[in-house]
């Protein structure tokens, strides 16, 4: 798609305050495929007006007929279903066989699930002699990442729209096509102007005079746990509301009498999924000490099935790493867990052969990896695996605990009961037992510092309503 020069707000294209831009990268061969404008904190005042100017009337809109719009933007995306998986291919790098099924057909669902939502939701209950209303709490400032872009924009802005507020979304600096292409979809979806707006732009200028904003009511944010600790300060400090979708370092846990070959290699797939920049990946496999040289074996094999190649060929599972920022950082990482004394099964530091050109980082496993090493404790958002050795369920249970995050995990057993029963002492938010897939409309968010709220389905939507109760 076409890159445009201006930001859409209040309705239309708008010329930026600002003449800077940002160049998109095609991560796989390093060619600047388009710019968009780094917005200012002028573009940000202006789009906060406009959402603001724009709220009274969308709030008082019946749910039915925000419905109705949620239901054109949905319609609106599924049009352009080919053309989303292309643009993150080409902006992400992720292989096309991820982006059609997952960067595009995932936030078309979830934008139907909120379609459905916003018309089936009690907005109005009694409560003894009270009516409690479900009303929308105002100007959302959305911000969101580079690793699901279409994914983590929908699971803000269609929530928030169903709820009748009004939204600014900053999105990530890598990749604003998609963004770009999701305010086209929203235009084309008829929602009054100033409903929607966006401003591409950095961070650390455009992201905070968003977060910043007192015209603001509740800031939605997914990244990194640094960038949202200041979010939370800065919106805790205006008493503003705030949603926090952080890291994660979550451990898939396979239990004596599992299916280990099943076990490992759906564990391998889901941390190269996306070049294991997903923020609930399982990165920490445990494996009982009698089933672990299998395991490691195992796993070793399955990261051969993932040779890096060129994204737009159907064949290819793992692209690059999206920014050679974040392939330093994860070869830093490799280079760590070696220093460290764990052991290389696959991969490693240097780049796959043959690939000179674009941010490539080589499907990596270590084995004997133990819980205090940095790459069982930190999030390295990258394709590695870290296996490690236990000896019983209770140190099971406190190596996937024993780090500061809880979003994802996972959980194998013979027994569905004995899983079952492990994943509830987990501190972690979410738990895939035996390989159950996911859900778009189970409440997503993390335990610990992996955040604050949850997204996705009614909790998703509770996130954008504050409660007014009348009573009689
Ligand atoms: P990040 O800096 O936290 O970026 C997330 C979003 O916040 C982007 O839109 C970013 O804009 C914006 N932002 C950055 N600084 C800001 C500030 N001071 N005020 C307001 N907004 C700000 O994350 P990243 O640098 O892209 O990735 C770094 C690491 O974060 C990764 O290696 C990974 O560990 C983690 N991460 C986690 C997730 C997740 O889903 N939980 C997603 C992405 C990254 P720019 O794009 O312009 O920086
Ligand atoms: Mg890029």
């Amino acid at each position: 798609m076409k890159a445009h020069d201006g930001m859409y707000t209040d309705g239309a294209w708008r010329a930026p305050a600002g003449r800077e831009v940002i160049e998109v990268v095609n991560p796989a061969d390093e060619q600047v495929i388009g710019a968009v404008p780094a917005g200012t904190a002028e573009d940000v005042d202006a789009a906060v007006r406009g959402a603001r100017a724009a709220f009274p009337g969308w709030a008082a809109t019946p749910p039915a007929a925000r419905a109705e719009r949620v239901a054109a933007l949905r319609d609106a995306l599924a049009a352009r279903r080919d053309e989303i998986a292309e643009t993150v291919t080409a902006e992400l790098g992720a292989p096309l066989r991820l982006s059609q099924p997952v960067h595009a057909d995932l936030p078309i669902t979830v934008a139907g699930t909120y379609a459905k939502l916003a018309a089936e939701y009690p907005f109005e209950e009694r409560v003894g002699n009270s009516t409690v209303y479900q009303e929308p709490v105002g100007v959302v400032a959305a911000i969101t990442p580079w690793n699901y872009p279409l994914h983590q924009i929908v699971a803000k802005v269609a929530p928030a729209l169903a709820a009748g507020c009004t939204v600014v979304l900053k999105p990530a600096e890598d990749t604003p096509l998609v963004a770009q292409l999701f305010a086209e979809a929203v235009d084309a979806a008829g929602l009054p102007a100033g409903v929607f707006n966006l401003v591409t732009g950095r961070g650390p200028v455009a992201g905070q005079a968003l977060a910043e904003h007192e015209g603001v009511d509740l800031v939605s944010f997914t990244g990194s746990t640094a960038v949202g600790r200041r979010i939370g300060a800065l919106a805790g400090g205006a008493v503003k509301r705030v949603a926090l979708e952080l890291g994660g370092k979550s451990a898939n846990v396979i239990l004596p009498g599992a299916d280990l070959a099943r076990a490992v290699n759906v564990g391998v797939a889901n941390v190269f999924a996306n070049s294991g920049q997903t923020c609930s990946a399982w990165t920490r496999m445990l494996v009982h000490a009698a089933d672990y040289d299998e395991a490691v074996g195992l796993a070793a094999t399955a990261a051969k099935k993932y040779p890096p190649g060129d994204p737009r060929d159907p064949a290819t599972r793992l692209g690059p790493l999206v920014s050679a920022v974040q392939r330093d950082r994860v070869r830093g990482y490799i280079e760590r867990g070696v220093a460290e004394g764990a052991r290389l099964v696959a991969g490693g530091p240097e780049a796959p052969e043959g690939l000179t050109r674009g941010y490539w980082v080589a499907p990596t496993v270590f084995a004997d990896v133990t819980p205090g090493m940095t790459i069982a404790q930190e999030e390295i958002f990258g394709p590695v695996l870290a296996v490690l050795r236990y000896e019983d369920e209770e140190e099971a249970l406190r190596i996937a605990n024993g780090t500061v995050y809880g979003l994802g995990g996972a959980v194998w057993a013979a027994d569905e009961a004995a899983a079952v029963a492990f994943a509830r002492r987990m501190d972690t938010g979410q738990v895939d037992i035996n390989g159950g897939r996911f859900n778009p409309l189970a409440p997503f968010g993390g335990y610990k510092q992996s955040g604050v709220g949850r997204e996705l389905g009614t909790h998703g939507l509770a996130e954008y309503l504050q409660p007014k109760s009348l009573q009689f």
